[in-house]
């Protein structure tokens, strides 16, 4: 059932809390994937009743970056939801989940803002007020649907922690189910922005998995001196990509790892054909 408005989104749910049943949210940008693929066949095995939120949300989109150009496929998307066994396909419109100002009107005032110590870093540097953006769509979609359980992907890592953390400091009564990243045969982690890049640009781009699976091969190895496993990553790097992080951070807390324990996560990002991909490894 593909529903566009947020009234007709809680009539459905209303009727569903009444009878009892569980619901799973997987919220998604569309342009879906076998990454998100993976979030919602989760969520429908788990739960009676599967939503997937499908919105490109303008507000965590930095100034110059995609919006525009971001992939817009609904009736694809929608498609793939239907055989998946999605019970609603929520797409609203920015008007509707903002209102006629869209955005920096008096209609959309409030933002849910999540601690700075997870936000300066990583992505954030770069992307300033992205998870602003980030934590207050997918806390407006968590008060809409009201789920039980909403699935994210670790391909977005930082993401995953700065939610479980707003949804542990502000009692969101949900439980976040992480999923692993899916990638392609050859190692690259399936992202819709992959769509931008050409058959080299994808090949370049299969350094970034590359890198990362070398660093577990040596830490597996012993090797737990991080500016060790960093310079391990550096030749499979070249004029072709453009590094903007490549950072060992905690798993819970985003601190910076000197030493690389089990609790490590490898975090990368860099541009590729001027598109910029993202992707990381957990060393345990
Ligand atoms: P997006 O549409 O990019 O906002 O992603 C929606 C959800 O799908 C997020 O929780 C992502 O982490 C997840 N996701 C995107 N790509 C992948 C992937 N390759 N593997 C697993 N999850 C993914």
């Amino acid at each position: 059932m593909l529903l566009h408005s947020i009234i007709e989104v809680r009539e459905q749910i209303k009727e569903w809390k009444k009878q009892g049943l569980t619901i799973g949210l997987v919220p998604t940008m569309g342009a879906l994937h076998n990454g998100h693929k993976s979030l919602i066949e989760k969520s429908v095995e788990k739960c009676d009743k599967t939503v997937v939120s499908v919105f490109v949300n303008p507000i965590q989109f930095c100034p110059g970056e995609d919006l525009d150009k971001y992939p817009r496929t609904l009736d694809a998307d929608n498609e793939l939801c239907d055989k998946a066994g999605v019970d609603i396909v929520f797409a609203p419109t920015p008007k509707e989940m903002y209102g006629e100002g869209h955005i920096l009107s008096n209609d959309f005032l409030t933002y849910v803002v999540p601690p700075y110590f997870y936000t300066d870093k990583l992505c954030g540097k770069s992307r300033v007020g992205h998870f602003d953006g980030v934590c207050t769509v997918v806390n407006k979609l968590f008060n809409i649907v009201q789920p039980d359980y909403a699935f994210f992907g670790k391909k977005d890592m930082q993401q995953l922690i700065i939610l479980k953390k707003m949804v542990n400091d502000l009692n969101i009564p949900l439980e976040i189910i992480p999923c692993p990243i899916v990638r392609e045969d050859n190692g690259l982690a399936l992202s819709s922005r992959n769509k931008y890049l050409t058959e080299k640009g994808k090949e370049n781009a299969l350094a970034l998995s590359k890198l990362l699976f070398n660093i577990k091969v040596c830490y597996n190895k012993g090797i737990t001196d991080t500016s060790a496993l960093s310079e391990t990553a550096y030749s499979f790097l070249n004029e072709n990509h453009s590094l903007e992080y490549l950072e060992f951070r905690d798993k819970d807390t985003l601190e910076e790892k000197k030493i690389a324990d089990n609790n490590t996560v490898v975090f990368i990002a860099a541009r590729v054909e001027n598109v910029r991909l993202i992707d990381n490894i957990e060393l345990n």
